[in-house]
């Protein structure tokens, strides 16, 4: 069977060795890595525009970026969730050359070495702490330079804000002692308990997006061919042998082909998207859709996990927030101005959040199973500005939730979103940790200098019983954009790429993004997905 479109005009078909789907945070890595060889013809292939905007380079500019609609994904939403009072949700990701590295919280942090041989424990063979730290250290130029733990002649900048402050050292303080946990430095090494400033995705204050890192430098490579603004809709077959891909660009359609393989790294909300679409998934789900079957394979678009967010809100006296410190047009400038003309330090370099801490809410957990992120500043109404008022915010999340939601699609038009699922805090050890995190951090601020005249806004009194602290989860908790898991890697039934990335039941597909981690890293993803682009780009490389 050929699902290969033979109407398309001779002219619209190109041939390459690699077609690459997606440019985000994994997809540029890979085209970049494939392309070393010179002898290999390399097609990357995004869906969104160059990333041309101010705003993708200034840390803080992320604020600014997420509502920029040209740049992000925004048709998605969640179905009802369940335990969140059936809610439904808008979610966003980047749509642009670095995808979502472009545009996110900037903050890095890898997880526990527990994850990863966590991973290879369930079937994720040669993906554990030995094996994936090599590919770490590969990607980063890490401002402690080389040691056991860190590179330092890779292509992303890892460094702390420039921007740390008396408020957010007694923050820190605070959690170390009332959480009895240690000062922590480094969250980037097997043991990550403890509470210190984050380490971000920059360099010189400037974001490390795989699109200013990877492919910038890369672009004049005449056998790497960058095309945006094409959106791909289908992989297409001959048997069960993918030999490329459809896009449409400018209103015309194309195919191009790939000779040695066709790679998937569209992020775990659209890659299973796109499985499903070309015939690869639960075949009842296909044939509700009209689809015609490639690959009958089940897990696909299932296992979605993400990390489950909430927060507690201050006011405080402090001026030491973005609310004090950049929240008028004046300050703006002088922000702006140090930013560019002088040692480009101050607020303009931190990330979503600035420092946190990494605890376990309970003693038999083999690893810390609460991030909590101190935020300091608190948003006014439209999400991109700053309330009146100085303020900040304890967000936190559990880091290895149980509950899992799936990604299907609804119609067989490349076009409609699907459906989305994430069943946060379905399961009961999900809400058991997340009420204790809320409590611990109820403790730490609690715990914090009077001179603050700090005041907590929400939960508030609703927070001070059980019954009114799960209430107020559950009407307020959403997304980090942590999604992953969609096309797990394993070698089960339910897996969907074997350990080299492969999908399964078919030749010549892989996927190499998200979608193929087994369960979420302890921690923001981005390093995770940083570490597969590099490790997926030799498995390739090997075949
Ligand atoms: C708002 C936000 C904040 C975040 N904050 C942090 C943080 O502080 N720290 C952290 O570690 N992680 C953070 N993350 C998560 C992290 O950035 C992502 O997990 C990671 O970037 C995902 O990488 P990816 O390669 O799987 O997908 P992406 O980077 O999202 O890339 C997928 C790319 O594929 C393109 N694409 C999709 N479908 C198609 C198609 N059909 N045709 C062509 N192109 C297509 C998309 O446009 C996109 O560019 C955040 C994410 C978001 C959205």
């Amino acid at each position: 069977m050929s699902t290969v479109d033979s109407s398309i005009p001779k002219d619209n078909i190109k041939t390459y060795d690699y077609v690459v789907v997606g440019a985000g945070s994994a997809g540029a890595i890979v085209a970049t890595r494939l392309s070393e060889d010179p002898d290999k013809e390399v097609l990357l292939l995004e869906a969104g525009p160059e990333d041309d905007s101010y705003w993708s380079k200034i840390p803080l500019g992320f604020a600014k970026i997420l509502f920029i609609d040209k740049y992000m994904w925004r048709n998605h939403q969640t179905e009802p969730e369940p335990g969140l009072k059936n809610k439904q949700y808008p979610l966003m990701h980047g749509k642009l050359l670095g995808g979502s590295s472009a545009v996110n919280g900037l903050v890095h942090v890898r997880g526990t070495s527990f994850d990863y041989n966590s991973w290879e424990k369930d079937g994720a063979e040669g993906w554990g702490y030995k094996d994936v730290l090599p590919y770490f250290k590969k990607y980063e130029r890490d401002h402690r330079g080389e040691d056991e733990y860190h590179g330092e002649d890779g292509p992303i900048g890892i460094e702390k804000a420039r921007w740390q402050n008396p408020l957010a050292d007694d923050f820190i303080d605070a959690a170390a002692n009332t959480l009895n946990i240690p000062h922590n430095d480094d969250f980037n090494r097997p043991a990550i308990e403890g509470a210190g400033y984050w380490d971000l995705t920059t360099w010189n204050g400037r974001r490390s997006s795989t699109s200013e890192t990877y492919i910038k430098p890369n672009r004049n490579r005449s056998n790497l061919h960058v095309l945006t603004e094409a959106y791909v809709t289908k992989v297409n077959f001959e048997g069960k042998t993918a030999v490329g891909v459809t896009y449409e660009r400018d209103g015309e359609v194309y195919h191009a082909r790939a000779n040695r393989e066709t790679i998937l790294s569209g992020g775990a909300l659209q890659t299973p998207q796109l499985l499903q679409l070309s015939g690869i998934g639960p075949a009842d789900l296909l044939k509700e859709h009209g689809i015609d079957i490639v690959h009958d394979l089940e897990g696909v678009g299932e296992n979605l996990v993400d990390h489950m967010q909430i927060s507690r809100k201050y006011t405080t006296s402090s001026q030491h927030t973005l609310n004090k410190q950049v929240g008028n047009i004046f300050q703006q400038i002088k922000a702006g101005i140090n930013y560019y003309l002088g040692p480009r330090n101050g607020p303009l370099t931190i990330g979503a959040a600035l420092a946190g801490a990494f605890v376990k809410t309970r003693a038999d957990v083999e690893a810390p199973d609460l991030q909590i992120h101190f935020l300091p500043y608190m948003p006014g109404d439209k999400g991109y500005d700053l309330a009146n008022f100085s303020g900040f915010r304890l967000g936190m999340y559990q880091s290895r939730p149980v509950s899992r939601g799936r990604v299907r699609i609804t119609s067989a038009d490349p076009k409609d979103s699907p459906s989305i699922l994430f069943n946060h805090l379905t399961e009961e050890e999900d809400v058991r940790t997340i009420m204790e995190g809320m409590k611990m951090a109820k403790r730490v601020v609690d715990s914090m200098p009077d001179k603050y005249n700090i005041k907590e806004i929400e939960p508030g009194a609703d927070g001070d019983t059980d019954e009114g602290l799960l209430d107020y989860i559950r009407e307020n908790g959403d997304t980090s954009f942590h999604f992953c898991g969609t096309a797990r890697m394993g070698t089960d039934e339910m897996a969907v790429v074997d350990p080299q990335l492969r999908v399964r039941g078919v030749d010549k597909l892989r996927v190499i993004d998200a979608s193929v981690m087994p369960t979420t890293s302890s921690g923001n993803i981005n390093p995770a997905v940083l570490m597969i682009g590099e490790k997926g780009a030799d498995l390739v490389k090997e075949q």
